[in-house]
This record gives structure tokens, sequence and C-alpha cells, in this order.
């Protein structure tokens, strides 16, 4: 490659965490195998194909397991991305993670970050050392995606398998399928020949249009998830709000009912000032307030077409701003 082709490759931080794209097994067939243990240089050493597509940088932040992921973590990937995209020498970022947690950590940042230069997660469901392993293509089109200007001002991105997803509403739907991910939505586009073709865009606000931001925020409140299911009892809600939970998403039926032996439980946490939030356990589909339960007379919010996932996360930082019901159900009407 020439100096002035050197020059002009975009420069793109990597930011490793962990996830099976780091991953390794005792062979290339076996099932079991330890997440987050190659290193982000070796990740990128065995795509060589990249020198030619951006000048990447990598830096490891974490080597974990994304079942290890915790609200402290996300926060502290989410001020180090900040920092990198900052940069007047980084066009883009690329963040490899784990699937399991992948779109809880994308969503967080898709919502804090106050940059418009392309950011993109990926990962892997078989570790390195698997035959026909994913995290080299992956890692090579999440580059590519991040390279891309097509990329700038589309909030944050997970691509796998060459599928590009909105972390909005991206979720991790298979245990074992290569095509993990999946949205409602579909797709925001494809990779193809390592670059983005993209062919819609969210339209809820994210990133710079954000009213969410690192600024001034500490930890995030506490908020638990309950999923609901036949016969469900008070105690995991009374546990949560035990342990000092702020808000409790309620991830009920199809949609969005509470079942009369709750009723009690969620008026007195409630009524200690624990927020309750209506999201749907299908993972699909809006909740409409007012419809299925008396949101407005019981002070509780609902998700819209969030799934609980999400609904955490918009509701931990929505507390973080206020603790008025009327500005958090304006946030999950928003966003
Ligand atoms: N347990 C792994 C993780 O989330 C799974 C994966 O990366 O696919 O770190």
């Amino acid at each position: 490659m020439s100096a002035a082709a050197a020059r002009a490759r975009p420069r793109i931080a990597l930011l490793a965490t962990g996830g099976t794209i780091a991953g390794a097994a005792a062979s290339s067939t076996a099932g079991g195998y330890q997440a987050g243990v190659v290193g982000a240089g070796a990740l990128l050493a065995a795509v060589p194909e990249l020198a030619a597509v951006a000048d990447v940088r990598p830096e490891q932040l974490f080597a974990i397991d994304s079942k290890n992921m915790t609200d402290a973590r996300m926060l502290q990937l989410a001020r180090r991305a900040a920092e990198l995209l900052a940069q007047d020498d980084v066009d883009g970022l690329v963040v490899t993670h784990g699937t399991d947690t992948m779109e809880e950590s994308a969503y967080l940042l898709h919502l804090l970050l106050k940059s418009g230069k392309p950011v993109v997660f990926t990962g892997a469901m078989r570790p390195g050392t698997a035959i026909s392993a994913d995290g080299p293509a992956n890692l090579y089109q999440a580059v590519g995606v991040a390279a891309s200007p097509a990329a700038a001002g589309q909030g944050v991105l997970v691509v796998m398998n060459g599928s590009i997803w909105s972390a909005r509403d991206v979720a991790k739907q298979d245990a074992a399928a290569l095509q993990t991910f999946g949205s409602v939505y579909g797709p925001l586009g494809w990779v193809v020949e390592g670059r983005p073709r993209f062919y819609r865009a969210v339209s809820r606000p994210h990133t710079l249009q954000s009213v969410f931001s690192l600024e001034g925020l500490g930890e995030l409140p506490p908020v638990g998830i309950v999923s609901t299911y036949a016969g469900i009892g008070p105690a995991a809600y009374e546990a949560l709000a035990a342990a000092g939970a702020r808000g409790i998403v309620h991830a009920a039926f199809g949609g969005g009912t509470v079942p009369d032996e709750l009723l009690p439980t969620l008026r007195r946490l409630r009524a200690q000032g624990v927020h309750i939030v209506r999201a749907s356990r299908t993972g699909a589909g809006p909740l409409l307030r007012d419809a299925n339960a008396d949101d407005t007379a019981e002070g509780w919010l609902v998700a819209d077409d969030q799934s609980p996932l999400k609904a955490r996360l918009l509701l931990a930082l929505g507390l973080a701003r206020t603790a008025d019901a009327a500005a958090l159900q304006a946030m999950f009407d928003g966003y």
C-alpha cells in the first residue's frame, strides 16, 4: 500500500470487551468454550484483509463473557466510547461484545453518545477456534460499516452475519444460530462486499438528538424486570423493591395485562414511589396506555413497543433525570 493510500484509510477505534468472538475451545468441534480470552490485537490479526479497509486501532476494555455485563460496566463502556469518538483522529468505532447482552449495551450507547460518527457493535456465535468461525467475517463487516460515511448519524448499529440492525429494536432471538439477531422492523440494511447498503433509518431520536447524556450521569438508578407466567405471584416484585429498585418493568402477557393477584402489591409499591412499567414479554407490538390496565389511575407507565430489556434501560436513564410519571411516559412515547 502506498503512503498516500495508507493515510486515506478511515481511522477506526476497536474497543474489545470479550464475548464469543474472543472465545476459544479445546478443539475445533467442541461445543463448549471460554468466552473473552482472546485479546483485541489477536482478533485483528485474524483478519488481515482489514488493512485494506481501515486503520484499525485496538483497545482492550474488558475481557468478559457478556453474561457478566453490569450497569456500571455499560456506563464505563459508554464513557470510553465517548472519549474515543471525541478524538479528531477517530472516524468511527467498533465494539466487540458478547451477543448475550449486546442489545442492552448497544441501546444504552445509542441513547447516550453525543456523536454522529459511526458506532458498530459486533460479536460471534462461534469461538474463533471453531470450524467456520463467524467472528472474522463479522469483524470485517463491522469495520467496513464503521468506515463508511453512510453509517454516520444512524445511531448505534449492530452488524452480524451480513445484516445491519438498529440498537433501538435489535434483539438476540436464537440461542445458537449465526443469524441470531433480529428486529420486528427488519434490518436497516445489509453488508455487501464489505460495505453497508442502507434501506431505512430509525425515526426515534438517538445520539445527538437524544436528551440523555453522560454528562452529570453517575450510576444508573436500579431498575429490575419481572417476567410473567401463568400463576405468577407478587414475590419477585416485592423482592426487587426490598432490594432498592426504583422501577420495575412488568414483562406482561401479550397486550400488557396485569393478573388480579398482583394488583395490591403493584399499587402498594407505586404508593411507595416505585415506578411500574408495563412492557410485553412477546417483544413486539405497541402497548396502549389505559388499555388492559388503568395506567392513569394507577400511576403506571407503558413501554410502547420496547422490549422489557430496553424498557429497563430507558426507565433507568429517565429516572436519572426525573421521577415525574408524566415526563417518564413522554420518554417511552418518544424513544
Ligand atoms: N456468552 C457469550 C457472551 O455473550 C455469547 C456470545 O458472545 O455469543 O459473551
